[in-house]
C-alpha cells in the first residue's frame, strides 16, 4: 500500500475554467532533500506518520512529479499594494495542485516556489530556504496558537542558486488550506470589468467556501460581512498576540480570514504600537497599531469589487447598493472591538464582564509601551503575578504606577485566574532570533533547529525545556531586518 492508495483528489478550481487561472506543471528543484515536514499538518490531512517515508511524496512536493488527480495550475489576481493599485499580480510563484479530502473536509495544496508561471512578472518563481523556513515555522506556531491561518506541511530544498541580496539556496514550502482565495482575485475581475467571470467566481466561492451565503436576501452583502467578521476576528487574535503581519496588500487577504502569505511578518518583542516589522515598510502603513484599520481599508476594497454583483443599473440603486455593502464593511468595527476586548479579558484572567475593563487593559498596555516591556513576557509574568508579583514589576521602569494598576487588577481576577492566564498568555512566539537560529543552521545542512523549534511552537503554552527560547532577545538580532526580498 502507498502513500497514494487512500487518497482523493479534486480540483475545484480548475472548474472555473481558463480564465481565472493557467494549468502548468512545477519547475522542479533539482536533487531535492527534505528540509522539514509537519507531523500536526500531516495528522490535519489524516496521512500516516511515515508518509514521507514514500518516494513519491519527496518527488511530488519538491516539484517533480505530480499524484494522479492533482492538476496543478496558477491562478490570476490583482491587489493594492501599499494602499495603490497594482494592476495583475497573481501566483507568481506558487501552484495549486487540487483539493484532497482529509478527515476535517477538503484541504487545497499548494507548492510555494515552484518556479516561473505567467504571472511571475519580474520574479524568478521561486522562494528561498530562508523565508521557508519563516513561513513553515510561523504557520505551524499560529496554528498552534489558535490563530487561523494557512498550514504548512513541508519544505523541500535544493542547491539550486537564488539570487536576492545575495546568493541563497531554493526551497518549495507546501502549504495547505480550505482555500487561498484572496481578496484579489475578485478585485481583479471587477477591475477589469469582466462581470461575468466576477459572477462566476462569486458563485463558485459562495457554493464551495460559505454556503449560508446562497440563501440570504442579497448573496453579496451576507458574503462580504462574513468576510469582514471573520477578518475582524483575525485582526483581534493578531494584535492579542503582538503579530505583525508585514504586508497587508488586498492580494495578501484571504477570503476565509485566515493569516495568509508569511513574509516579513514579526512577532513584537518591546511593546511599540508603531512597530513596523517589514524594513521595505519605511512609512509604517503596516505598523502593529495600523493593522486593523489597514484590513478595514482593505475590506473597502473588497466592497468594491463586490459592487457589479449589486442592483446597479440607476444612479439610486448603485447609492443604495453601496450603502449596504459599506453597512456589511461597517460590521467590522464592532465585532474587532468586542473580540480584542475578550482577548485582553483572558490575557487578563478577568471574572466575567465590567465597564472598566477596556481602561484596564489599555492602562496597562500605555505602561508597557512606556517601559518598553516586552509583549510575550510581560503578559506571561502577569499571568504568575498574583503569586510572584517582582518578575513582572523588573519589565517596569515605572513602578510605582504598576503598583497602583495591580489593585485593580486584582480585583477583577477570576479565581483561576492564573491557569487561565497561562493558557491564553503563550511562553513562546516565533521571534525573529530563533528563526534566524534556525535558518543559519539550516544553511548550513543542519535541519534539527527546525524540527526542535517546531516541536517547542507547536506547544506555545507550555514552559519550553529551554529557557532561551520564552527569554528576551539576545543583543546580536538587535541588528536583524526582515524585508519583502523572499
Ligand atoms: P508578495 O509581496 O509576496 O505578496 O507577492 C506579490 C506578488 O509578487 C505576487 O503576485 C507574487 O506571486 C509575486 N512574487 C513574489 N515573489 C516572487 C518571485 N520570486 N517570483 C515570482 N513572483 C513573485
Ligand atoms: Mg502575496
Ligand atoms: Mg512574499
Amino acid at each position: 500500500m502507498t502513500l497514494l492508495d487512500g487518497l482523493t483528489w479534486t480540483n475545484r478550481f480548475a472548474d472555473l475554467g481558463p480564465d481565472f487561472f493557467t494549468e502548468l506543471p512545477a519547475q522542479g528543484l533539482p536533487d531535492p532533500h527534505w528540509v522539514a515536514r509537519s507531523p500536526g499538518c500531516a495528522a490535519l490531512l489524516g496521512w500516516p506518520a511515515d508518509w514521507a517515508e514514500h518516494a513519491e511524496a519527496l518527488a511530488a512536493f519538491s516539484g517533480n512529479a505530480t499524484w494522479p488527480g492533482m492538476r496543478p495550475l496558477a491562478s490570476v489576481y490583482s491587489g493594492h499594494q501599499f494602499g495603490v493599485w497594482a494592476g495583475q499580480l497573481g501566483d507568481g510563484r506558487a501552484l495549486w495542485l487540487g483539493e484532497v479530502s482529509t478527515p476535517g473536509g477538503l484541504q487545497e495544496l499548494q507548492l510555494k516556489g515552484g518556479g516561473l508561471t505567467p504571472y511571475s512578472r519580474r520574479g524568478d518563481g521561486r522562494a528561498v530556504l530562508r523565508s521557508s523556513i519563516r513561513e513553515f515555522l510561523c504557520s505551524e506556531a499560529m496554528a498552534a496558537l489558535g490563530v487561523p491561518t494557512t498550514r504548512a506541511l513541508c519544505i523541500t530544498g535544493s542547491q539550486l542558486p537564488v539570487r536576492r541580496e545575495t546568493v541563497e539556496t531554493a526551497a518549495i514550502v507546501t502549504r495547505v488550506a480550505p482555500s487561498f482565495v484572496r481578496f484579489g482575485h475578485f478585485e481583479h475581475f471587477a477591475h477589469h470589468q469582466q462581470h461575468g467571470a466576477l459572477r462566476c467566481l462569486f458563485d463558485w466561492f459562495v457554493a464551495h467556501h460559505a454556503p449560508e451565503c446562497a440563501d440570504a436576501d442579497e448573496p453579496p452583502v451576507a458574503l462580504l460581512q462574513r468576510v469582514s467578521l471573520q477578518t475582524a476576528d483575525l485582526l483581534a487574535h493578531w494584535q492579542a498576540i503582538g503579530f505583525c503581519h508585514g504586508v497587508m496588500n488586498t492580494d495578501n487577504m484571504s477570503m476565509l480570514g485566515l493569516t495568509l502569505d508569511y513574509g516579513p511578518f514579526g512577532f513584537m518583542d518591546a511593546f511599540d504600537p508603531g512597530h513596523i516589522c517589514n524594513h521595505s515598510d519605511d512609512r509604517g502603513r503596516y505598523a502593529y497599531a495600523r493593522q486593523p484599520a489597514v484590513a478595514f481599508w482593505n475590506l473597502h476594497a473588497l466592497a468594491q469589487a463586490l459592487m457589479p454583483l449589486m442592483p446597479i443599473a440607476t444612479d439610486q440603486e448603485a447609492e443604495a447598493s453601496g450603502e449596504r455593502l459599506i453597512a456589511a464593511v461597517e460590521s467590522f468595527r464592532e465585532r474587532f472591538a468586542s473580540q480584542m476586548l475578550g482577548h485582553m479579558r483572558a490575557k487578563l484572567g478577568l471574572a466575567g464582564e465590567a465597564p472598566g475593563d477596556q481602561a484596564l487593559a489599555d492602562d496597562l498596555l500605555k505602561m508597557m509601551a512606556a517601559s518598553g516591556a516586552d509583549y510575550t513576557i510581560t503578559f506571561r509574568r502577569l499571568s504568575r503575578a498574583l503569586s510572584e508579583p517582582q518578575a513582572l514589576r523588573d519589565q517596569f521602569i515605572d513602578r510605582a504606577a504598576l503598583d497602583a494598576w495591580l489593585p485593580r487588577w486584582r480585583e477583577r481576577t477570576a479565581p483561576d485566574a492564573e491557569a487561565r492566564m497561562l493558557a491564553a498568555n503563550p511562553a513562546v512566539v516565533l521571534r525573529n532570533h530563533l528563526a534566524e537560529g534556525a535558518i543559519r543552521a539550516a544553511s548550513q545542512g543542519d535541519f534539527s533547529e527546525i524540527e526542535r523549534l517546531l516541536k517547542v511552537l507547536s506547544r506555545p503554552f507550555d514552559e519550553p525545556e529551554n529557557p532561551a527560547d520564552a527569554a528576551l532577545p539576545p543583543d546580536w538580532a538587535q541588528s536583524l531586518e526582515v524585508s519583502c526580498s523572499s
